[in-house]
């Protein structure tokens, strides 16, 4: 096992991975800009060390001082967390050529996944059922393109093969309007991530957001980790997340999660990942790998009880996955709320210096957060300050658990979204469960103040 691990991030994450680093007898190394002197997990480390200025591109996302601070500290491995360069096959690359162990799937997964269409090639080689669609990039043929959409049947989406964050996408209703479309997006794709490759796909109109946690070790061992519904979106950005999926049959969750933890021993997969999915009429479509730990793992280790950060760990290190997937079971329910630095209905962003902070507690209630009273909320990064996790036997106890939570808790000088939290979780149609990737949207553009 690791002695010393560097932990590339900052906020929630950065502080999760320390504990669970403390909970292994690994010394943990902290990085920070100058933004985050005063975080909570800086002041706890044995070692910090300041990577740079407050943007991210000078010091999250600054590789060699990123490596250096490895290098100083005498670091065996690093742990990029999620988001800056957790996906970035170049840093990984680098990373391990500097003598490190990254910890998280090699380079050449991190590449093919990076790219969504050699990753749609790659799960349908292994049987993961993808949206029907082109077969790879599109050509600039409009003859081609226009029998490719009509054998598919509009509406479409076309989509840039390097796009990320909900970006480099258009939907096509239309045959007059599909050559234009094409040209657009790829247009737009090529200013936006450097390269205009273009793909089609069926645009499904009323899907669920289902994902697949897997974890695998190098030995070709990998499990899964049952699902997560992340329907509850808002410009494709998750606000609730929860396992298992409200109304979806366990046979076909099975099914599903069989095939991914067959693609991740085909495709020598190691380490955290998650394949999404939408659903729709009983069918489930990938759309796209996430080659490292998730905002909302807690949920899924709420269920199953296992330490998915603890275990990243440990298969990098290269242990065997220390379970089987027969020893994997589901209890109970979770649901999570992610915390954000916002007004709760405009969504604007609200940093500054909060003046009280009580977080809630009781039995099945988690907290995840780096945030404490008279903590500055530095205005350079994402809103997100924490996360509101529940478990309980079912989905009512967890609705009334985070009910409660969310009640309790309190955050003074600053606005969050805990309030448009408490009105979602006494919601008819969320309660009921099950609502589809539109729902919040419609929900606040019904409820406008
Ligand atoms: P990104 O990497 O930018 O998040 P994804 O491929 O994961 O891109 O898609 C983001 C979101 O776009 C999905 O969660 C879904 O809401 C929508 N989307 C993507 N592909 C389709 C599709 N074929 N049909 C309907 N919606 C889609």
């Amino acid at each position: 096992m690791f002695k010393k691990i560097l932990v590339a991030n900052r906020g929630e994450i950065a502080l999760r991975i320390q504990r669970a680093c403390s909970e292994l007898g690994i010394k943990a190394v902290m990085v920070y800009s100058e933004a985050d002197r005063e975080a909570k997990y800086v002041k706890l480390a044995e070692e910090a060390v300041c990577i740079g200025p407050a943007p991210s591109a000078q010091s999250y996302l600054n590789m060699p001082a990123i490596i250096s601070a490895a290098e100083v500290t005498d670091s065996e491995a690093i742990h990029p967390g999620y988001g800056f360069l957790s996906e970035n096959a170049n840093f990984a690359e680098r990373v391990e050529q500097s003598g490190f162990q990254f910890i998280g799937p090699t380079p050449e997964s991190i590449r093919i996944m990076g790219d969504k269409v050699s990753a749609k090639q790659a799960m349908i080689k292994a049987g993961v059922p993808c949206v029907p669609g082109s077969e790879g990039e599109l050509s600039d043929d409009a003859a081609i393109n226009k029998r490719i959409a009509r054998a598919i049947g509009y509406p479409v989406i076309i989509k840039a093969a390097g796009g990320g964050g909900g970006r480099g996408m258009r939907v096509v209703h239309t045959e007059a309007a599909l050559v234009n479309a094409i040209q657009m997006t790829k247009a737009e794709a090529g200013a936006a991530f450097n390269n205009p490759s273009v793909y089609m796909e069926k645009f499904l109109q009323n899907p669920r957001h289902i994902e697949i946690q897997v974890l695998a070790d190098k030995h070709k061992n990998a499990v899964y980790l049952g699902e997560r519904d992340c329907s509850m979106q808002r410009r494709h950005q998750k606000v609730i997340e929860e396992s298992p999926a409200p109304g979806i049959p366990r046979k076909l969750i099975e099914k599903i999660g069989e095939r991914c933890a067959a693609a991740c021993k085909k495709i020598g997969y190691r380490g955290a990942g998650t394949f999404e999915f939408l659903y729709e009429n009983g069918e489930f479509y990938f759309i796209e790998m996430n080659t490292r730990v998730q905002v909302e793992h807690p949920v899924t280790e709420f269920t199953t009880g296992i330490d998915i950060v603890k275990t990243q760990i440990m298969v990098a290190a290269g242990e065997r996955l220390p379970f089987t997937q027969r020893q994997i079971e589901m209890r109970g329910h979770a649901i999570e709320c992610r915390v954000n630095a916002e007004d709760p209905f405009k969504f604007t962003p609200s940093p500054g210096r909060i003046t009280m902070w009580h977080p809630p507690g009781g039995p099945g209630v988690r907290v995840d957060s780096h945030i404490y009273t008279n903590y500055f909320v530095p205005p350079n990064y994402d809103s997100m300050i924490g996360k509101v996790i529940v478990h309980g036997d079912t989905r009512e106890q967890a609705l009334a658990r985070m009910r409660t939570a969310l009640n309790e808790t309190v955050v003074e000088g600053i606005q969050t979204n805990i309030p448009l939290h408490r009105e979602l979780m006494v919601d008819a149609n969320f309660m009921n469960g099950g609502t589809n990737i539109h729902y919040l949207e419609e929900w606040l553009a019904a409820h406008k103040r």
